[in-house]
């Protein structure tokens, strides 16, 4: 079948996207046809900026149908892990980001955008007053328990925030889920006060791991709309006014946290190779030069 056919049908996708969602040239290819999932999907790269993206997408509808508790319980084809359930794990990783940010940045407004169950927010709670975005009803009712009706459960279109009210925003493994991350992003710059502080974290595709593993590399998911590099994406912050924008490999923090979040996956004396596997690709993901780099991690933090 033409590839076009097979995502013509508009109760499941949008209509096709013509102009790179990110620099609008028309100079679009198709990279791939994903169809380990049971709902196949085609993602395009632009030979001008190099931005890979989903084409089409999948209509709302279906979009949020993805984060509905079915997304959580693993019941799905595609689904995620109900961060609850290894939360005293990922607080190790939590905390280390958080003792991060405050070098820089160490109390004020904290907007997590796509803040789950909160388990980040949790941990800012101490320092920070905090604030979150959750596109899932789901998850983002969970959270205020703890942060109460500053969670917005909705996304950057619909949000009460007001201009320049947030010290420090983050996007953790968010902004590739967003469809039109341009303009998300200049609307993180005008909520962010002067010398704020937005801090994402996403795959560079232009990271060996991706480059070899092609479409094979398991970024490619139903949920993420949006693929960049570290070239583009530094581009994109440039442009919409960011500056001083630092890029750590594979994370800001060392190892030792990651480790300790990984014991949740250890039940037995030969569950430990993990920790040989994990400590293999922090270092490898070490090697990196200009737009190098041998995996494809990365955290950029970049300010106002
Ligand atoms: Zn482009």
């Amino acid at each position: 079948m033409p590839s076009n056919d097979r995502f013509s049908d508009r109760t499941i996708y949008n209509a096709f996207i013509l102009l790179c969602p990110l620099c609008r040239s028309k100079q679009i290819s198709k990279l791939y046809i994903i169809e380990r999932y049971k709902l196949p999907f085609k993602v395009d790269k632009c030979k001008n900026c190099g931005f890979i993206f989903m084409n089409p997408i999948f209509n709302n509808r279906m979009i949020n149908s993805f984060y509905d508790r079915d997304y959580y319980s693993g019941n799905k084809n595609y689904s995620y892990h109900d961060e609850r359930k290894i939360s005293e794990y990922s607080n190790f990783v939590w905390e280390k980001r958080i003792e991060f940010i405050k070098k820089y940045k160490d109390k004020g407004n904290f907007l997590d955008i796509g803040s789950s169950f909160g388990g980040l927010l949790d941990r800012a709670y101490k320092y920070f007053s905090t604030y979150g975005i959750e596109l899932s009803p789901y998850a983002g009712n969970y959270s205020k328990k703890n942060h109460g009706d500053r969670i917005h459960i909705g996304t950057l279109d619909d949000h009460p925030f007001k201009d320049e009210f947030f010290s420090v925003i983050t996007m953790i493994e968010l902004i590739e889920h967003l469809p039109d991350p341009l303009s998300s992003i200049k609307k993180c710059y005008n909520l962010l006060e002067k010398e704020g502080l937005l801090v994402i974290q996403t795959a560079n595709m232009e990271g060996m791991q991706a480059q070899l593993l092609k479409d094979r590399y398991a970024y490619y998911m139903p949920g993420h709309l949006s693929y960049f590099s570290k070239r583009n994406l530094i581009l994109l912050l440039e442009e919409s006014g960011f500056s001083r924008i630092k890029v750590f490999h594979p994370v800001e923090f060392g190892l030792m946290p990651k480790l300790k979040k990984s014991r949740y996956l250890i039940n037995s004396p030969s569950d430990y190779k993990i920790w040989l596997k994990i400590t293999l690709y922090h270092y490898l993901s070490k090697l990196h030069a200009g737009n190098f780099a041998a995996t494809s991690s990365m955290v950029i933090y970049a300010f106002k």
